[in-house]
């Protein structure tokens, strides 16, 4: 750690009660860790320290870079805009296949930078023209009282704020943690408990509850990524299962991204996924009524376009995280019929592209 730095990174946690036998439970997701002095929960960020949980890892980021926010992956919200990204260390599931695990696996924090204050990053991002911030890289619910601290600074001068996560959450952190958000996309990691079970160690229910949550309870705009692995979730009934489950419980508008899987972290040994496995997850959630369905992590322009569900032309135009045509109206509605296309849209779309841009910190705000 740097010397100089302020000694800030551990602060209060919220969301844990006292047990009769002495130990604390986290209650910050469904894994709700039982603890006793000293111990850290799963995922090693959320700790006992005496008669209290606290967060270990306020203001201690894991590095900035700004991102088409199309690579969050999220399509119909401010198309094109850049977003400055972040993660720390540390994740509550376990994730067999992760493809970001030096960081969710992370337990030295030596990898994290040193201080990063809301304000910093705030106007970091707005310095950078940025619209919005996203938590990504691990998952922000395990970091829930840093996120929201940054996510109101951005709200106070005008930025919006991505949550890229699971959905693996408790009831009354779900509601706090959501009610400072913008715009979410949440892995759907697979359609059986068995999936969850064996390859996640957590449970589909629960993140199923977060998302009818979601829908129901909050205005956050919300797309799904469902990572797709050869030979454990790339069934058509699995496919068939969870699109019908997501126009039925969600609706037609929540957009659905089929993305490829490399191999990677515990992994190694199952080949990538093959894109027509990607275009026949897009074919069966298309004929289940998904108005939006994409591929992702490969160049495919046809898939990875936005298309009215009025008149069928195309409104949003794009290969990987490059846009090319533009066919909506400054209402967000087709220019051709008329017809609305679910999402948050500007008058004109973002000019950022495809690059990925490092950034340092703002330190003097
Ligand atoms: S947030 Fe961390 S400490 Fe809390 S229940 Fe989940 S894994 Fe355990």
């Amino acid at each position: 750690m740097n010397m100089t730095t302020p000694q800030v990174d551990t602060v209060p946690a919220r969301y844990w009660h006292h047990l009769d036998d002495g130990r604390i439970q986290c209650d910050v997701c469904p894994r709700f860790c039982k603890l006793n002095d000293g111990q850290r929960g799963l995922c090693f960020v959320r700790a006992r320290e005496g008669d209290q949980m606290v967060l270990t890892t306020w203001g201690r980021s894991s590095g900035f870079c700004i991102d088409p926010i199309e690579k969050k992956p999220l399509n119909h919200f401010l198309p094109g805009t850049p977003i400055l990204s972040f993660g720390t260390a540390g994740c509550n599931l376990t994730c067999k296949f992760c493809q970001n695990y030096e960081i969710s696996k992370a337990r030295q924090m030596d990898k994290l930078s040193s201080l990063a204050t809301p304000e910093m990053i705030a106007q970091t991002a707005k310095a950078h023209g940025c619209s919005s911030v996203a938590f990504t890289y691990n998952d922000p619910v395990i970091f829930l009282e840093y996120a929201v601290d940054v996510a109101q600074a951005c709200r106070e001068i005008g930025l919006r704020t991505v949550a890229v996560t699971a959905g693996y959450i408790g009831d009354k952190a779900r509601e706090e943690f959501f009610r400072h958000m913008d715009a979410a996309n949440v892995d759907l990691k697979g359609f059986t408990d068995r999936f969850y079970h064996q390859l996640c160690s957590a449970h589909l229910d629960d993140v199923l509850e977060t998302l009818r949550y979601l829908k129901q309870e909050t205005g956050v705009w919300f797309e799904l990524t469902n990572l797709v692995i050869p030979g454990e979730n790339d069934g058509d009934a699995e496919f068939d299962e969870m699109t019908g489950w997501v126009q039925s419980e969600l609706g037609p508008d929540v957009p659905m991204h089929f993305s490829a899987f490399h191999p990677d972290w515990k992994m190694m040994d199952t080949p990538r996924t093959p894109p027509a496995t990607l275009m026949r997850a897009r074919d069966i959630a298309i004929k289940n009524g998904i108005r939006y369905a994409y591929v992702g992590n490969v160049h495919d322009k046809a898939g990875s376009s936005t298309y009215c569900h009025g008149c069928g032309d195309i409104l949003i135009g794009r290969d990987w995280y490059q846009l090319s045509d533009w066919n909506l109206d400054a209402h967000g509605a087709c220019k051709t019929c008329g017809t609305h296309c679910g999402g948050v849209f500007q008058v004109n779309p973002g000019t950022w592209g495809p690059k990925r841009q490092p950034v340092k910190l703002i330190s003097k705000t």
